[in-house]
């Protein structure tokens, strides 16, 4: 009688005090997403942002805490709860310290193609493992498998050894990898490549979703500073038969093949149907483009996130029939948001806005102040180097010391009215008490073996553009910085969150619902309200 009881009570507590293990964990990056579109918008969503939002746990103050806010730091903080000081990518490119050469984040020249297509990339320039890595030490029968149109966020979110990396390849009109992980595509992946993906499920043209009257209230459909798509700015923009594959980047198509492949997923790999936990890892890449292209107060803007919210709809429906809704958990981030156009914030918002033009407001002032500074060190080198590097030699034959160099270099970079601080290396690789603002955010962003010589603080609310149109991120400022972070399964009890939390978090958070154990060294900590 005694063991009866004891079963019980072991069974009691099991089942009421913890949740069951997920079969699958379904881990969702929107690139660039700002976390106030839930708030905005959440009216138009019916989908897969409207289970998250009204039946999760949203955390509606989730920050990056670091600086660099692009995409390859974005991704490889999100997979791996660490922030770039500690996981190598500090930026999506950068100039190598010892050879001056430039350097991609995800570029590896020794991984191969891959059935004649991909190649080129891998995650050998990230520095620590991630969350799948995680799993899998632990359950080596586990899978983990990524997908984006994007290498760096397919290869950044997967860590140092997931099964399958794969990304969207314009030319091939579907999935790509590198030999660094298979060196054949899986049979499931080249049926899907040869389907004619978009030719098939892309119509003549992306019109809106809502009514007219909907958009209207966000401001006009045309907008001077937009950015064109195909030489327009307006709806609804059409697709050319038999280059749909080419032109569907910068509409929701590009993101409903990488839903549509991620079903594909599932279902060729048996995920979260063999007893064992599996990973999939999505990043959809879109709101990124129309973001930097019509910015995040557009018409499309709106539509496109209307038509993700329907695509994540379906592949949450699809999960609950094929795997059951109590089986798989989803968390949603981004991996950074993104300034307003600087046009729109001065026109509809009052707020003091600009945009720096590149080649006209940045390029001559720094070399003339270089050039000016040669001349006063009467030194035949340059000072500043490829916009990284400072010359300390160069200073120290002219009698300056490295302190004295960087006070003059300093005053020459604040002369350009788009910068307003600049922090030196020296500044940044230590964690002494500094009263400079967001001198943590710069040191949480900086690795100490790629960072240059002098980081710039650019001035808040404006950006530095190529162009007289679209807009940017990377500042360290909330616009760029507030992400969303959600977290759904199926027992949750929806909840929203006010207290600062970070999308480092992410991964640590995930590994312990999912009960595998994660590295001490994180910068992110697990989400008591998730993991309790
Ligand atoms: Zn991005």
């Amino acid at each position: 009688m005694k063991k009866i009881l004891l079963i019980l009570l072991f069974v009691s507590i099991y089942t009421f005090g913890k949740t069951p293990t997920p079969k699958l964990i379904v881990f969702i990056s929107i690139d660039q997403m700002r976390a106030d579109y839930f708030e905005r918008y959440n009216q138009y969503f019916i989908g897969g942002f409207h289970r998250l939002y009204s039946k999760g746990i949203m955390y509606s103050n989730a920050d990056l805490n670091y600086a660099a806010s692009e995409t390859g730091p974005g991704h490889a903080t999100l997979g791996t709860g660490c922030y770039p000081w500690k996981n190598g990518i500090l930026s999506n490119d950068w100039v190598e310290r010892t050879t001056f050469n430039d350097m991609y984040c995800v570029s590896d020249s020794t991984a191969k193609s891959v059935d004649g297509a991909g190649g080129g990339a891998s995650p050998r320039n990230l520095v620590v493992t991630a969350v799948g890595d995680w799993l899998k030490q632990q359950s080596p029968k586990s899978k983990v498998i990524t997908a984006s149109s994007k290498d760096r966020a397919a290869i950044l979110m997967g860590g140092k050894n997931p099964d399958y990396a794969f990304w969207y390849n314009k030319t091939v009109g579907g999935m790509v990898t590198s030999d660094y992980y298979t060196k054949t595509l899986p049979l499931w992946v080249k049926t899907f490549n040869a389907s004619n993906w978009s030719e098939k499920n892309v119509p003549a043209q992306w019109s809106k979703t809502l009514p007219d009257s909907d958009y209207l209230k966000i401001g006009p459909d045309e907008f001077a500073a937009e950015g064109k798509r195909k030489s327009a700015t307006t709806f609804p923009y059409g697709f050319t038969i038999g280059k749909k594959a080419e032109e569907i980047s910068g509409s929701p198509y590009g993101d409903k093949i990488i839903v549509d492949f991620a079903m594909d997923a599932v279902k060729n790999e048996g995920l979260g149907q063999r007893g064992v936990t599996d990973l999939l890892c999505i990043s959809l890449s879109n709101c990124d483009y129309v973001g930097h292209a019509q910015g995040p107060d557009s018409h499309e803007m709106l539509d496109l996130l209307v038509n993700i919210d329907r695509y994540l709809g379906e592949l949450f429906s699809f999960l609950d029939n094929n795997i059951g809704k109590e089986n798989f958990v989803v968390a949603l981030s981004a991996d950074h948001a993104v300034c307003p156009l600087p046009e729109f914030n001065s026109q509809f918002r009052n707020v003091a806005a600009k945009r720096y033009i590149s080649a006209t407001d940045i390029k001559p002032k720094i070399e003339e102040f270089n050039s000016m500074f040669k001349k006063e060190l009467n030194s035949p080198e340059d000072i500043l180097i490829k916009n990284a590097f400072i010359n300390y030699s160069a200073g120290a034959k002219a009698g300056l010391d490295s302190i004295q160099l960087e006070q003059r270099v300093r005053a020459g970079l604040l002369s350009v009215d788009a910068y307003v601080d600049i922090y030196f290396r020296r500044e940044l690789m230590t964690r002494e008490k500094s009263d400079k603002l967001f001198i943590e955010k710069y040191r949480n962003s900086y690795y100490a073996l790629r960072g240059k010589d002098y980081l710039y603080r650019i001035r808040e609310n404006c950006i530095i553009s190529s162009r007289s149109s679209g807009t940017t991120h990377g500042s360290p400022y909330s616009y760029d910085t507030h992400v969303p972070l959600i977290f759904w399964w199926n027992d949750a009890v929806p909840a929203t969150i006010t207290r600062e939390v970070h999308s480092a978090d992410a991964a640590p958070t995930l590994a312990k619902f999912a009960g595998f154990s994660f590295p001490k060294n994180l910068d992110g900590v697990p989400l008591k309200e998730v993991v309790k």
